[in-house]
């Protein structure tokens, strides 16, 4: 399968995704694409603000997001990320 990687456009988080997948949260986001946690968040404060705008509340978690771009925690998540990805690749390289 063919797979794109997307940069979220709140947190910078980078995710490896189907084409379908990255058009289905653009469509929902207004041509953004936002990670699973961010989209997640914004649907809950749209949902919450009872107005389902998903506009304003996409633009309130960035503002929310961008104090905490420099989050440690998110590169911390990152890096445990591709140190597994890397762990499981070279055990796949073991066995072949
Ligand atoms: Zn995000």
């Amino acid at each position: 399968m063919e797979i794109e990687s997307a940069e979220c456009e709140c947190c910078g988080l980078r995710e490896d995704c189907t084409p379908d997948y990255i058009s289905n949260v653009k469509a929902d986001f207004g041509g953004r694409w936002l990670c699973g946690l961010c989209s997640e968040s914004v649907k809950d404060e749209a949902g919450k603000a009872g107005t389902g705008e998903i506009e304003d509340a996409m633009r309130a978690h960035m503002s929310f997001c961008g104090k905490f771009n420099a989050n440690p925690a998110i590169r911390v998540a990152e890096g445990m990320r591709h140190m597994l990805r890397s762990a499981s690749s070279r055990r796949l390289g073991r066995s072949f």
